[in-house]
């Protein structure tokens, strides 16, 4: 079975379906990268289509595996296509497709969690940050276990703007278990609202766009998938050092359904906890009795200053870290805390 790409600007020659492909090259999906592959041209079609017009623009592929996203978003005749995929196994494949793309692709085998992309797009296409958003694209379909900690990764280099960020407000469209994709646009009240939630919210225009169900990929995962766009902010809402916000949106959302006084104690050693969390809350003027899902982004504004003013203070309280698996207090190693302690000092 051959399948052709064709277009008035790209016109890949004939090409073994990657489908066939899995099966020529006998490829077993691995566990543990939680391979699931999207084979049907609809819905890799209408994953590409979501990340808006790429043409002529520069596009990075995270996790392209056997490459039929791929296949879809050359068919949107993007300028280039950078995909990074970390199994070498799919090097054949898309290797197939970099060789048919008259020069336009280009395959990196990598890790996409530790991957340099501040010098990977042309510099004609940098924009300055308060500019409109740059002809370059992040698309993936990743397993969940690294799209959350890849989007944390990322939202901090947008905080930075740092990375692929140092191109300007570069947007992603990726996808996640459907209710991490809910997650990450609850409101606050809202049943999902949660640390991602104001996390993305903070430094990105989140959208969910729609589900893909777990019955098309192959082989199927027992959730669903939602496809989510991010587009980074000019201001992000609660300003303030990423680690810093990080540190207390995380301690803030640790009890969902608890007061919030009971979270803002974890930010504190036990023996200060009582009496840091209600002075915490007092400077913020955030009700002791509102729930960790009903805080709203200006109450967390408002958390994070009054608590970067009670390490000022006291620059060690910086360092303590809540954990509820032991009875001792832990204090975290200090490259964990550089960023704030030095801005702090
Ligand atoms: N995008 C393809 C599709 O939709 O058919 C493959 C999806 S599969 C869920 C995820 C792909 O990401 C796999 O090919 C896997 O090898 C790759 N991958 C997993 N972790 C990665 C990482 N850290 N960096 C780059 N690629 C990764």
């Amino acid at each position: 079975k051959q399948t052709a790409l064709t277009g008035s600007a790209l016109r890949l020659p004939p090409l073994p379906s990657p489908r066939d492909l899995i099966k020529l090259y006998k490829l077993r999906a691995r566990k543990q990268l939680s391979q699931n592959f999207l084979l049907d041209t609809r819905i890799t079609d209408k994953f590409a289509k979501s990340a808006g017009k790429i043409e002529g623009a520069d596009v990075c592929e995270v996790g392209p595996g056997p490459g039929s996203i791929t296949r879809s978003i050359l068919k949107r005749h993007p300028g280039r296509l950078i995909v990074i995929e970390k199994d070498p196994r799919f090097l054949p494949f898309l290797q197939m497709l970099e060789e048919a793309s008259q020069s336009r692709m280009n395959v990196v085998v990598g890790d996409v969690l530790s991957l340099d992309m501040s010098k990977m797009f042309r510099e004609s296409l940098r924009l300055s940050w308060e500019d409109t958003c740059p002809d370059i694209h992040l698309i993936g379909n990743l397993p969940f276990s690294v799209s959350t900690p890849l989007i944390i990764r990322w939202l901090r280099d947008i905080s930075l703007k740092q990375n692929a960020w140092s191109y300007g407000r570069v947007r992603m469209t990726l996808t996640f278990q459907k209710e991490v994709a809910e997650r990450t646009v609850a409101e606050a009240n809202g049943r999902q609202r949660c640390r991602l939630s104001v996390m993305c919210q903070n430094w990105c225009d989140v959208k969910h766009l729609y589900n893909i169900p777990g019955s098309a990929f192959v082989p199927p995962p027992e959730v669903d998938v939602g496809v989510v766009t991010f587009r980074p902010k000019i201001e992000p809402t609660i300003k303030g050092d990423f680690h810093l916000i990080e540190k207390v949106v995380r301690q803030m959302t640790c009890f969902r359904q608890k007061y919030c006084i009971t979270c803002a104690g974890t930010l504190f050693p036990e023996h200060l906890r009582k009496q840091l969390s209600h002075k915490m809350l007092d400077i913020a003027e955030v009700n002791p009795e509102t729930r960790a899902f009903q805080l709203t982004m200006d109450e967390f504004q408002r958390l994070v200053m009054a608590y970067e003013h009670l390490c000022s203070d006291q620059p060690k309280l910086f360092k303590y870290k809540f954990s509820s698996n032991v009875d001792e207090d832990v204090w975290m190693e200090d490259e964990d805390a550089t960023t704030f302690t030095s801005t702090s000092n």
